[in-house]
């Protein structure tokens, strides 16, 4: 029995969701649960607490949502062009209907009416993922808050997941290259041409798949001086989203990672001295 309570604690202390596994890339993973940005704990449980609209511009209204974690009890903010379609949780709580659907208001009709409608972007793609519904959030996306990321790499990889999220490919594609010029320059690379800086990233790290690195070859940066924005093509969305992503995963292998890892491995030790031998 003992050794069985001994084993139990393992599990609830140690236990962490994989940092690199996708669903915790995002904020919303279905209607019931999210990522919180403040305690940092995967897969809790969320409520919308509060809602409205305003009017964006002359022809745009936005939507705002602001959210609690059930856990630490923190509220974050969401903007999207989309009514959000809700289902009452408790007595006063709601949450998002998954996959997220919209509220179409019909006001020309005499008994103002709505319906529920899918919700397809201006691809004309189906919206599958809550995240995708939404173009801002404060704070911005889970992991590139974690500021275990140096600084100076996080303000422009969030400038270019905002700028993506509006679509706004230049300012995406420039605050990608200067997140990639960050990064080089904090990993200490000398300045050569863009290839073999990788190259020489790629050996810092031997155990990051070099598949991974070579993504970065098509972010091509200036040297010694600050990006000008004109001097390359703009990225396509389609390309601009997986070099996001790709450039998350390395700086979660440079930054988050190796800490996860020392301190569970801290905590295994502490485990360690507590337990006494069984006398035999
Ligand atoms: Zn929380």
């Amino acid at each position: 029995m003992h050794s069985h309570n001994y084993l139990s604690i393992i599990n609830v202390q140690l236990y962490k969701p994989d940092p690199v596994s996708h669903k915790d890339k995002k904020y919303f993973i279905d209607g019931s649960i999210y990522n919180c940005p403040f305690c940092k704990r995967g897969n809790v449980s969320y409520i919308i607490i509060d809602q409205g609209s305003f009017d964006n511009s002359n022809t745009k209204t936005a939507h705002f949502y602001i959210i609690q974690c059930t856990d630490c009890g923190k509220e974050s903010f969401h903007l999207s062009e989309y009514k959000l379609d809700t289902r009452s949780y408790g007595h006063t709580a709601k949450k998002f209907t998954f996959p997220p659907k919209q509220v179409k208001v019909n006001l020309l009709s005499e008994r103002p009416s709505s319906t529920i409608k899918d919700i397809f972007d201006r691809d004309g793609n189906h919206v599958q993922e809550l995240d995708d519904a939404f173009y801002h959030s404060q704070p911005t996306a889970y992991f590139t808050i974690d500021e275990r990321i140096p600084a100076s790499i996080r303000k422009p990889l969030n400038e270019c997941d905002g700028s993506l999220k509006n679509n706004f490919l230049t300012g995406a594609s420039a605050g990608l290259r200067k997140a990639i010029y960050k990064l080089l320059k904090h990993e200490d690379i000398p300045e050569r041409n863009h290839d073999d800086r990788i190259d020489l990233l790629k050996e810092k790290y031997p155990k990051l798949e070099p598949e991974l690195l070579d993504e970065l070859k098509a972010v091509h940066t200036l040297t010694s001086q600050e990006l000008h924005e004109n001097d390359w093509k703009d990225f396509d969305s389609h390309t601009l989203k997986h070099l996001l992503e790709v450039t998350r995963e390395i700086l979660l292998e440079i930054y988050v990672i190796p800490d996860e890892t020392k301190k569970r491995r801290e905590k295994l030790s502490e485990l360690k001295k507590k337990a006494k031998p069984k006398k035999t």
